[in-house]
């Protein structure tokens, strides 16, 4: 049995050694198959499959992307939706860093790819990995539609006080130097349900949003635009993640290679593997740093009592940036789902208008809610993200805009 898929969009997330994948509707948002490839290039790697009420789970070893991606289509196949004859409508890339060149979704072609490969000097980790799937989508799907979506889009008209770092201009602009800012198809959508769930216009409304997840960033949006965010030329900056630090004194690094003699790949992996919860406390994962907490692990308090500084020293931020918040807005892994962590943030904030209703922020409630009281000057949100069905939908977009 085949599904008929040439209305759907098949979403994308190419990463180093995982290919996350979504077949989904774009109009209702409803997922008809969701994936994962995983350990690409290891020993052994395999793919996990959700599709109908079923999960398929499958070892093997999975030499690279194209052998990944041409693993989804086998095991979509498997599963009545054979997208390599059926079709889609799209595919829809994750693209972590658009630079200056990509400020929308974009229809990918060969110069389009060609500038993507251009922008891996910005994001090493990133955009290789991103080209890759695109690449072996070329090859497998022939004459389908690919839409990159920027993971640094919504924030490419940050003002210029904002994304402007203050070291030698010539040199920032040399090497294009600025905060490009990440998460954006996060903050956008979410931004865009605040306004709904409040039944206000994004242009009439002043959003904090908190993006906290294994990744974590911040956005101070204004109208519905962005007027600064933590995540800077890289995901390294801002907020404490689960192995980034988020901010640091950046002369750590000279410090680092002239008394430890760390090189360059050391550094990189210092800063992007081994720091934030897990360079402090030994975990990355804040259901286990929790755990540690509730053993009386010193190391994990303290850790927890960094990140909650670090995000309440950006809410401070961007209350004064923006003069007057509306909503301040919880997402993402952690953002959605951790009750204590928000009351944390937001304690003792009364005098400018930020409280929170603890029944309504602790109740087993996965749907997108005010958790502030009715009468808070500032209302308070949950409100889950949706990042694939944001690219879905700017895939088919572009696909129905297209000449
Ligand atoms: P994300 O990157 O958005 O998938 O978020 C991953 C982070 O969210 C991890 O640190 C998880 O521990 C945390 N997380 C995910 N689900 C839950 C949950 N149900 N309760 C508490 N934390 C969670």
């Amino acid at each position: 049995m085949s599904k008929a898929a040439e209305d759907l969009v098949l979403v994308i997330n190419s990463g180093s050694s995982s290919i996350k994948y979504q077949l989904m509707d774009p109009e209702s948002g409803m997922v008809a198959v969701s994936g994962a490839v995983e350990r690409i290039g290891e020993d052994e790697g395999g793919i996990e499959q959700h599709a109908d009420g079923e999960t398929v789970r499958q070892r093997s070893t999975i030499a690279d992307h194209q052998a990944g991606l041409r693993l989804v289509f086998d095991t979509l196949t498997a599963a009545g939706y054979d997208v390599v004859r059926g079709g889609v409508c799209a595919v829809g890339h994750r693209v972590v860093h658009g630079g200056e060149v990509f400020y929308r979704p974009t229809l990918i072609d060969d110069t389009v790819i060609a500038a993507i490969r251009e922008l891996a000097s910005l994001a090493p980790l990133h955009n290789p990995a991103n080209l890759a799937g695109i690449e072996s989508v070329c090859e497998l799907l022939p004459g389908v539609p690919q839409v990159a979506v920027f993971d640094t889009a919504f924030f490419h008209s940050l003002p210029a006080a904002a994304k402007t770092y203050a070291i030698d201009a010539k040199i920032a602009a040399a090497y294009g130097i600025r905060k490009y800012g990440f998460h954006g198809t996060s903050h956008e959508y979410v931004s865009g349900r605040t306004a709904e769930l409040l039944g206000r216009a994004p242009a009439e409304l002043n959003q904090i949003i908190f993006h906290l997840g294994n990744g974590a960033s911040a956005a101070a949006v204004r109208g519905g635009r962005p007027i600064d965010t933590t995540m800077g030329l890289t995901p390294l900056e801002g907020l404490v993640m689960g192995s980034r630090p988020g901010d640091l004194d950046p002369g750590i690094v000279p410090h680092l290679v002239r008394t430890a003699q760390l090189d360059i790949d050391q550094i990189d992996n210092l800063l992007n593997r081994d720091s934030g919860l897990k360079g402090l406390a030994g975990v990355n994962d804040f259901r286990e740093l929790q755990r540690l907490i509730a053993g009386g692990d010193q190391a994990a308090e303290l850790a927890y009592d960094v990140y909650v500084h670090r995000v309440r020293r950006y809410l401070g931020a961007y209350l004064i940036e923006l003069g007057a918040v509306d909503a301040i807005v919880f997402t993402a892994g952690v953002g959605e789902n951790n009750p204590q962590l928000r009351a944390d943030v937001l304690a003792g904030l009364t005098r400018f208008g930020i409280d929170i209703d603890p029944a309504a922020n602790t109740a087993k409630d996965r749907s997108a809610r005010r958790i502030s009281p009715a009468d808070a000057p500032v209302a308070v949100l949950v409100v889950p993200t949706d990042e694939e069905l944001a690219i879905a939908r700017a895939a088919r977009q572009v696909v129905a805009e297209r000449p």
